[in-house]
């Protein structure tokens, strides 16, 4: 059996290696556009960005060295052929070519809609050099894949920043390509080829035939896909030079102001220049703004306040390099929800000053930092990549802001900025009692949760709904809450929205002291750790929490005003369930019940059956899913297939030992959330991991399957199980 299941895992392996190379041939055909050196100075590039193997992408583990050879050869090839005179002339043509093919990687990548967008730095061209049309396609791309308008107007804003400081000759044409327009509406210059026009030119660019070219586009919808995706297949005796933003915006010009005989052959001479010349998604954007329909969802009005953005935080006119790179930096603490207090400064001392006046001051509620949502332990892992982050446990309850004035006075604010203060008289009072003497005045940041005192547990979401609004009597209060804080944001007199999380948390921890279902600090993991951060997770779940909040903690980790930070990203099991499957597993063991499951079992050890080694091996611990009368019935069932002690069949960590083993008699139906290495369950151990065996993530009860035996329906799970997990590393590479 277990050569069976050798051999899928084998041939799972097979087809991934084969779509492996399928891509990477994709990728060389995509390289055959571009040279070598492309390859080569990613590599370099990455590195110089401060990033290491870690840090890049996986193809770039395969490409570079490779093109790196290649480039040796070559350069060994050139210097062996041209005699000495010859040299430099090479050297100069070799010099322009890597520079190219440089500039190609380096754009490809480009990303303005990247967090904390560096003008300078994460542009994708150098002072002085004319805007890559490169940069505004994959700006389109950018805005195209994402359909919130602000992130989108700020992604434009930021490559519009780029522009007004490298290259500000080019703005007014960035701009009207952005517009999709040529000039002032007032003049009437309007493209708007044909498709049949447009459809011609593509297949004479890229040699492909017609008609393919017009089912292709009927099947896609757009053409510019078409364009895009088609390769040219035409050799060339130069490669064109790259296509610039200026460049593109005048043979549209020129296209546009075309009149006279035989105008339709001149036009698809244009574009066939063009679409040769292109590179990535650039043909994608010219064929759309030919057809005069850009399609990435931006209005005027967006590209207005995108610029406006632009030369506020930017300013044009700068020597370089600039010195006002980000000049809304110190304005991001400005926190004032009060337009009493903001426009008077503006208009009488001027946007400059606004810092200075409007700041952070207890008793004014600030607009609360919020999270991106992550889809699993991976994706976090790439995101934060080497920065030093913690995991923090999302509570599910209502946030609390609770202010503590200069005068000693409290309040607490809702996440909208409501004033919570009499809805919560039981906190007010509690604060006193767990802040230290040297705190004068603050601001931290909480959750409020339901608690149960006797059960000492947290309580659903729902259960703290049920608490009065407004004016609640102390005396009356039948809800419990317990504060989570996880923030400080100032403290006596200083804001410390600047501050790293790691040092407010410090200070937070230094100046309140923990009461049990009182008042506590949201309990944190700092660890790099994907297994450790997965069982935390998990951990969380079985704590009645929503799963983990993970935050920046040194760099990048300023606590960010009214934002939906990237510093900050939640990890809800909600998103994880999306992917569940189930599996059949047999009940080798039991938890005694806690709380309101005492006197029953509130957990089982589940495990599947290994046919060769004839033993049963544990899989996961469960105990979601059972409605009380499920918990009834296998309580009265299982109780009567009690064993003193393991069989020698068995095989289970000693960490994962339960209060009661039970004879392996009954089959679950089980459907699981994601699935994991883990060192404490054995299942499957040696087949995808010499020390480690598979374990199930978020493991829900379905039914009992009466129409299996042990031993048959859980080596077929088992099998499963393990190309699952196979699959899943190859498809996500998260473990
Ligand atoms: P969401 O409402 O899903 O965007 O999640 C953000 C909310 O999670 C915040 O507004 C807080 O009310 C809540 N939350 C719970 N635990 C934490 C925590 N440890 N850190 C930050 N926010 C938390």
């Amino acid at each position: 059996m277990k050569e069976k299941v050798k051999n899928k895992v084998k041939q799972e392996k097979k087809i991934n290696v084969e779509n492996g190379k399928k891509e990477k041939k994709e990728d060389n055909k995509e390289k055959e556009h571009s040279s070598p050196e492309r390859a080569v100075k990613k590599e370099k590039n990455t590195e110089e960005e401060g990033g290491s193997a870690k840090k890049k992408p996986i193809s770039s583990f395969f490409a570079p060295r490779k093109a790196a050879v290649k480039l040796e050869k070559e350069e060994r090839n050139e210097g062996e052929k041209k005699k000495d005179g010859e040299i430099s002339d090479a050297a100069e043509q070799k010099e322009k070519k890597s520079e190219k093919g440089v500039d190609s990687a380096v754009q490809s990548q480009y990303d303005p809609s990247r967090a904390h967008y560096h003008p300078v730095d994460h542009a994708c061209w150098r002072k002085g050099q004319k805007v890559p049309y490169l940069a505004v396609a994959r700006t389109f791309e950018k805005i195209e894949e994402d359909s919130g308008r602000l992130k989108n107007i700020e992604t434009l804003s930021n490559f519009l920043r780029s522009v007004i400081l490298l290259s500000p000759d080019d703005l007014l044409c960035c701009v009207y390509l952005c517009l999709n327009q040529l000039g002032p509406a007032y003049q009437g210059l309007e493209l708007g080829i044909g498709e049949t026009v447009l459809m011609k030119a593509v297949a004479q660019a890229t040699g492909r035939q017609l008609d393919k070219i017009k089912a292709e586009a009927q099947e896609k919808g757009d053409l510019g896909l078409v364009a895009e995706s088609s390769r040219s297949n035409q050799r060339m005796m130069f490669a064109p030079a790259n296509l610039t933003a200026g460049g593109v915006f005048n043979k549209l010009k020129e296209i546009a102001n075309m009149s006279g005989n035989s105008v339709s052959t001149n036009k698809i001479d244009i574009i066939k220049g063009l679409f040769v010349a292109c590179r990535f998604s650039e043909a994608r954007y010219i064929v759309r703004s030919l057809a005069g329909k850009l399609r990435i969802g931006l209005a005027e009005q967006s590209v207005l306040t995108a610029l406006s953005q632009a030369v506020c935080l930017s300013p044009p006119g700068q020597e370089f390099p600039p010195a006002v790179l980000n000049a809304g930096k110190g304005m991001m603490c400005v926190s004032m929800p009060n337009y009493d207090a903001i426009i008077p400064v503006l208009m009488k001392e001027g946007i400059d000053e606004l810092p200075n006046h409007c700041k952070l001051t207890p008793g004014v509620p600030l607009r609360p930092m919020l999270a991106h949502p992550t889809k699993g332990v991976g994706e976090v892992m790439k995101r934060f990549d080497e920065a030093a982050f913690t995991c923090e446990y999302k509570y599910d309850g209502e946030r609390a802001q609770i202010h503590i004035l200069e005068n000693g006075e409290l309040r607490i604010f809702s996440r909208n900025q409501e004033d919570n203060t009499s809805k919560y008289p039981d906190i007010i009072s509690r604060i006193p009692q767990v802040k230290k003497e040297n705190v004068r005045s603050c601001v931290l940041d909480s959750e409020a949760v339901a608690w149960d005192r006797e059960k000492k547990q947290i309580q659903a979401f729902q259960v703290l709904t049920t608490r009065k609004r407004k004016d609640v009597d102390a005396s009356e209060i039948k809800v419990q809450v317990c504060v989570y804080a996880f923030d400080l944001l100032y403290l006596n007199g200083a804001s410390l929205v600047r501050e790293p999380l790691s040092k407010r948390r410090a200070l937070l921890r230094e100046s309140f002291e923990e009461k049990e279902g009182e008042f506590v600090f949201a309990r944190s993991l700092d660890s790099d750790n994907t297994e450790s951060i997965a069982e935390f997770l998990e951990q969380s779940v079985r704590d009645s929490c929503e799963g983990l909040m993970v935050k920046t903690l040194e760099k990048h980790a300023t606590y960010e005003i009214a934002k939906r930070s990237h510093n900050w990203l939640k990890l809800k099991k909600d998103y994880l369930e999306g992917v569940g499957d189930t599996v059949d597993l047999c009940v080798i063991g039991a938890y005694l019940g806690k709380g309101k499951r005492a006197g029953s079992y509130g957990g089982f050890l589940l495990a599947c059956y290994d046919e060769e080694n004839e033993e049963f091996q544990s899989v996961c611990k469960i105990g979601t899913g059972f409605k009380d009368e499920d918990l009834e019935q296998h309580y009265n069932f299982l109780k009567e297939h009690i064993l003193p002690k393991p069989r020698p069949y068995y095989r289970v960590d000693q960490s994962a030992e339960p209060d009661v083993w039970l004879e392996a008699v009954q089959v679950w139906e089980v459907k699981c959330a994601d699935l994991s290495l883990s060192p404490v369950y054995k299942a499957a151990m040696g087949l995808v991991d010499p020390e480690k065996g598979i374990s199930l993530r978020f493991p829900r009860y379905l039914r009992i399957r009466d129409d299996k035996k042990p031993e048959d329906a859980t080596t077929g799970s088992q099998d499963r199980v393990c190309v699952m997990l196979t699959y899943q590393q190859t498809v996500s590479n998260t473990p």
